[in-house]
């Protein structure tokens, strides 16, 4: 059931607009691989998939599922099943037949479409609900109607469009959890989009679209270890940036010289601290990388994210995050050393505003 997706130089521009939506977009998705679509909100997600279902037509590129081109076909003929953050059930069908009505659109006769429902109602956890209405359900008894629905037409390809994040988080995670099972379960070749970096971890590759064109692709560990740009940074979240040049001795920041992979052999380089690898420690330690002052603190459920300024004469300011347990004693104004671990990295800095349309000629 399940076929490879790939996606070649697909390209969008809205008829009423001069900017394009997407740029030369190319995906590869082997048999039963899942990747994840991330990226800022207006970046060009959903029109992404929409190309792929077949819902807008590409300006250039293909869509090929298994070895055919489907860029020929209508969405109901591509071997693939699109599911949104709404459930879209049919109040007049209890859940059984609104999960065989996939079934009954394939062709399939009644009770055999019914069997079939029965099936994937299982694999969600909801058999004992076969005959509820659906205006009965919760929230996330709906999302799981839903996904045995665009199991039940038995896709090569399946599209998921933030099909989650309407879901409170522990409902959310209980998704997770089921979408795990199904993958086992089915191996489907899976795309889906999220703004969600927890649920894009649940993917094999994931990929980052910014303005329209796909910044990186990759693991979700290499996004967190090295992300190819300080919008990546942004998109992935928990990053301080911190502006200043690369030497062969490393990174020169407000910070000291720092080593640092490095994804970038301008001089002008942004390093980016991930929050969990800073520590904090008293302002006279003399183990700390540096010295600063503590502007802000969030707490985030178990922990606490403190902001330390670090001034210095001649370099800009660097203003570092660093996640630590809640009761760490940070008081706004407080002198506090900071802790970086060797792991640092450099990406090219991002450009000025304003200047980007300059340096491009
Ligand atoms: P995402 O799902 O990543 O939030 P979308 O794919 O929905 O992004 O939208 C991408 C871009 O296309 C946005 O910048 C949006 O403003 C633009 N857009 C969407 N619909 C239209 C339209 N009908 N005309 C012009 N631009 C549009
Ligand atoms: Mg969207």
């Amino acid at each position: 059931m399940t076929s490879a997706l790939r996606l070649s130089g697909l390209s969008y521009r809205h008829p009423d607009s001069a900017q394009p939506v997407l740029t030369d977009v190319g995906l590869d998705l082997a048999e039963g691989r899942m990747t994840a679509v991330v990226g800022p909100s207006g970046s060009g997600k959903s029109t992404l998939l929409r190309l792929v279902a077949g819902l807008t037509r590409p300006d250039t590129g293909d869509v090929r599922v298994g070895d055919r081109s489907v860029l020929g076909l209508p969405p109901e003929r591509r071997g693939m099943t699109m599911m949104f953050q709404k459930p879209h059930l049919f109040p007049h069908l209890d859940v059984l037949d609104n999960v065989a009505f996939a079934g009954r659109v394939a062709g399939r006769p009644r009770r055999e479409a019914r069997e079939a429902a029965r099936r994937y109602l299982t694999l969600v956890h909801l058999g004992e609900l076969a005959s509820r209405r659906t205006r009965a359900l919760s929230g996330g008894q709906e999302q799981r109607v839903a996904l045995a629905r665009a199991l039940a037409a038995e896709p090569e390809v399946l599209l998921l469009d933030e099909p989650f994040s309407a879901l409170d988080t522990e409902l959310r995670s209980a998704m997770h959890r089921l979408l795990i099972e199904v993958r086992a379960a089915l191996e489907p070749t899976l795309l889906m989009v999220t703004h969600d970096m927890a649920e894009a971890a649940l993917a094999d590759e994931v990929a980052v679209l910014v303005e329209g064109r796909l910044a990186q692709v990759g693991p979700v560990e290499e996004l967190y270890s090295a992300p190819a740009s300080v919008a990546v940074a942004r998109v992935v979240g928990g990053f301080s940036e911190i502006g200043g040049v690369l030497t062969p001795a490393g990174h020169v920041s407000a910070l000291g010289t720092l080593p640092c992979g490095a994804a970038t052999v301008t001089p002008a380089a942004t390093l980016l601290l991930r929050q969990e690898t800073v520590g904090i420690t008293h302002g006279t330690d003399p183990s700390a990388t540096a010295v600063g002052t503590v502007v802000g603190t969030t707490r985030v459920g178990a922990r606490q994210v403190v902001e330390v300024s670090v001034s210095h004469p001649r370099l800009p300011t660097a203003v570092v995050r660093a996640e630590v347990p809640l009761g760490t004693a940070t008081r706004i104004g407080e002198c506090v050393g900071l802790v970086v671990a060797p792991d640092a990295w450099c990406v090219p800095a991002a450009p000025a505003a304003g200047l980007a349309e300059t340096a491009d000629g």
